[in-house]
């Protein structure tokens, strides 16, 4: 292949033509110095930059890479729906065979709709419970992110105080500010939407209690509300079903994305038979929506996922790689906390309230080819092999090496 512009030379000419360089959270800038913009190929759990330097990757494109970069079966499947059709006046018959994969796979799905962004499906899931109870208020824990759009972008530039009128905030795991709330919305609560576990940017992540998510369910039962999940970013990681399954908590509606096609553009809502009826009457579309390249991709994703329990795999290699930092982390006399699902995992250096040490840690592994990530939660694969793990161990010691420097 003929060679790339080189990463700095990509980035002043995206300057002048793209506002603050790049939109979103894959912006760069957002990182410590030395990480790489701009990627030219990746493969299985391996990434390279435009300037050739390769990485294990821990971010799987923050999400969507679950079975690997590129992987065999999912890019065969996307080939050959490619070689038929992709986007015409209606979908392809593999449509209707994803929809009976999710109902089958996911205990609380009794239909499912499909979307392209994560966004899309959080949106469509809170206006169908609006319109299946005809209630307006909707609960959401205090920093969850839900998407990029004005209901619920982190981001108050552009989004007018209406947009929000009928939110009110709870914290999560915290079921007495969860009553609280539901009793302010009083006979108007159309639902509330959890993220599957607290995983908000720049703090420790917090698992759901079994007590909270049974109090949660309670408080929708018996208000008639829809209990939402928000499984963008956990679905498909921790469990096939669902990521509540394992605490035996169902939600009304479902919202996935990310995982689903193994990088490929899909998101889908799953829900109950008592949404069905809203969801046939509320407006929800997009021109690429029925996209069939995406569909058959996550036919083969879900498959291969189910056919080699991923969630397990993955979980064991998140649990050799906090084994391993743990282990770093006592040599060099370096207390770190790690949190969330070993799948999903974050690690935070103590007494580093202005990140210097996490920068420096990442930036110096990064140099010796892992890519973390400081303050968001990384991403296993199932690509990622033991070889792998130890190998980031490696880098990570690096990291260690360069914190103890200061
Ligand atoms: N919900 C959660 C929990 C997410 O993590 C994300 C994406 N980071 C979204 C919703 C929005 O998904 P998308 O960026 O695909 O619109």
């Amino acid at each position: 292949p003929a060679a790339s512009p080189s990463d700095d030379a990509l980035r002043a000419r995206a300057r002048a033509v793209i506002p603050g360089g790049l939109w979103g959270h894959l912006n760069a800038a957002k990182l410590p110095k030395g990480y790489p913009q701009y990627f030219t190929s990746a493969e299985g759990c391996r990434l390279r930059d435009a300037d050739g330097r390769e990485y294990i990757d821990f971010m799987c494109s923050w999400g969507p890479v679950v079975l690997g970069h590129r992987h065999p079966l999912v890019e065969a499947a996307a080939r050959s729906q490619a070689d038929q059709g992709d986007c015409m006046n209606g979908p392809a018959p593999v449509l209707v065979e994803l929809a009976e994969l999710l109902v089958d796979t996911i205990p609380h799905a009794d239909w499912a709709l499909l979307a392209k962004n994560g966004t899309d499906a959080t949106t469509a899931c809170v206006t169908i419970a609006r319109a299946a109870t005809g209630r307006r208020k909707v609960l959401v824990a205090r920093g969850s992110y839900h998407g990029a759009v004005p209901w619920c972008s982190p981001s108050l530039a552009g989004v007018t105080a209406e947009d929000r009128a009928h939110l009110l905030t709870f914290d999560y795991n915290d079921a007495e500010s969860l009553d609280v709330a539901a009793d302010a919305a009083k006979g108007d609560l159309a639902a509330v939407i959890v993220t599957a576990f607290r995983h908000d940017f720049g703090r420790h992540q917090d698992l759901p209690t079994p007590e909270f998510a049974r109090h949660l369910r309670a408080l929708c039962d018996a208000t008639g509300a829809a209990l939402i999940l928000d499984d963008v970013r956990a679905g498909f990681r921790i469990h096939l079903g669902g990521s509540w399954e394992p605490l035996g908590v169902r939600p009304d509606l479902s919202a996935f994305s990310k995982a689903i096609a193994n990088g490929h553009p899909l998101a889908a809502v799953t829900g109950r038979d008592r949404f069905r009826e809203a969801a046939t009457q509320v407006y929800t579309t997009g021109s690429f929506w029925c996209g069939a390249v995406p569909m058959a991709a996550a036919v083969a994703t879900i498959g291969e996922l189910r056919r080699i329990d991923g969630p397990a795999r993955m979980k064991a290699m998140g649990e050799r790689l906090r084994a391993g930092l743990d282990a770093l982390s006592r040599q060099y006399g370096l207390p770190v906390r790690q949190t969330g699902p070993a799948q999903m995992p974050l690690m935070i250096f103590e007494e580093d309230p202005d990140w210097a040490k996490g920068d420096a840690f990442c930036a110096s592994a990064l140099r010796h080819g892992a890519y973390f990530h400081p303050r968001h939660n990384m991403f296993l694969s199932c690509a990622h092999t033991e070889a792998d793990i130890d190998r980031a161990l490696e880098a990570a010691e690096a990291g260690f090496r360069a914190v103890q420097r200061g």
